[in-house]
């Protein structure tokens, strides 16, 4: 581990003004980064003690005031500030009566002692889990090499990785949390060393590594998350979320997902449904959501939409198993809507 300087920052411009004064723009890489933002500190620690990241300053955003705050308006929406913590959110009445399949997802999410630290920006924003990205001794494609390890057909070890949009990366986004977000039409607000706000839907922020594979979303190294926001449910909204794992007691999505139906009487009107750990970043299937629309919700229908999703997927050597995993969670979530 390398020696690196500590700053408290006491404000969102005064954390902002720090990588201002440090880093410039063509920096902003995985690694090798001056100056870096921590959060709950899980998965920057994770990287520093493995080597992967060097920083020069690591910038406390943990203790700024106002950015812990979860505010729920039947008007409005939610609003969860990018440091509330996972257990926080668990915890939330109002997101449990309103948002469901979130709080199933945030409770289904790493384990307690964690879920006391993670904040919900650092989860949005942490790096994938593929253990050769995660690796110092391999360079793969992500980090500027010139192959993915974990696609060769005979040594790539690829039974967490990809089955959809698998052509360059095949690894799978981290956050499960994402999954129940950009169901809900979760927006992310960001605020840069201009001081400028803007607001990116769920479906916007992530950065597939077809477009871009050196991103994994649209941060630059000038901005930060202050807080997360969901439009408030229409009054026949339902959802459910599920996810596979290996280990019941904590352990990463093999597979997840999330639905939200609006209804009328039985037939689904309107459909939002995202897969976690299918696709590097967290897909939205238009096939599942357009085969169960202006259908009525039954085994029949979730079934025909849960295989309209899987019809895309194309699994590596060791993932296979996905598919008729994703199959029966798919078709359960919608069941589970009713
Ligand atoms: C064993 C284990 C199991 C886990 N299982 C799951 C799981 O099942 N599902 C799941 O979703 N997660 C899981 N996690 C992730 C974990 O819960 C944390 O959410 C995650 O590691 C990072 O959260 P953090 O607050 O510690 O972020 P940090 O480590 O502080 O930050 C992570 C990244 O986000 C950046 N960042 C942090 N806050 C901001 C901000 N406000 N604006 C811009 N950038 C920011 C940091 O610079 C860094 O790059 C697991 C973690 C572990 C170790």
């Amino acid at each position: 581990m390398n020696k690196f300087s500590w700053y408290e920052a006491k404000s969102v411009e005064d954390a902002l003004q720090q990588v201002n004064s440090t880093v410039s723009e063509e920096l902003y890489q995985h690694t090798n980064k001056a100056t870096v933002f921590k959060s709950g500190g899980i998965d920057v620690f994770d990287w520093v003690k493995e080597g992967l990241l060097q920083p020069e300053k690591i910038v406390n955003i943990r203790n700024i005031p106002g950015l812990d705050k979860i505010s729920y308006d039947q008007k409005k929406g939610l609003s969860i500030g990018s440091n509330v913590t996972l257990e926080e959110i668990a915890s939330n009445p109002e997101i449990k009566n309103n948002y469901l399949a979130l709080h199933q997802a945030v409770n289904h999410a790493s384990t307690p002692q964690l879920r006391n630290i993670s904040t919900l920006g650092g989860n949005i924003a942490q790096h994938n889990r593929c253990w050769y990205f995660r690796s110092v001794d391999h360079q793969c494609r992500r980090k500027g090499g010139d192959r993915c390890f974990a696609r060769h057909s005979e040594t790539g070890e690829n039974e967490n990785h990809a089955i959809i949009d698998n052509s360059s990366c095949v690894s799978v986004h981290a956050s499960s949390i994402s999954t129940a977000l950009m169901a809900f039409n979760a927006s992310v607000v960001i605020i840069n060393s201009e001081g400028e706000k803007k607001i990116v839907s769920m479906d916007d922020f992530f950065v597939s590594p077809a477009k871009d594979i050196g991103m994994e979303n649209i941060l630059t190294a000038k901005e930060l998350i202050t807080e997360i926001i969901l439009p408030a449910p229409s009054k026949n909204s339902r959802s459910a979320y599920i996810k596979e794992v290996a280990r019941e007691s904590y352990d990463w999505s093999l597979a997840d997902v999330a639905v939200v139906v609006e209804v009328s009487g039985n037939t689904c009107r309107k459909a939002s449904i995202v897969l976690g750990a299918a696709a590097p970043v967290p897909y939205r299937s238009l096939e599942a959501q357009q085969a169960i629309e202006n259908k009525i919700i039954n085994n029949d229908n979730a079934v025909a939409a849960a295989k309209a999703a899987m019809a895309i997927a194309k699994p590596l050597a060791k993932n296979g198993y996905k598919v008729p995993m994703f199959t029966s969670i798919i078709e359960q979530a919608i069941l589970q809507t009713t």
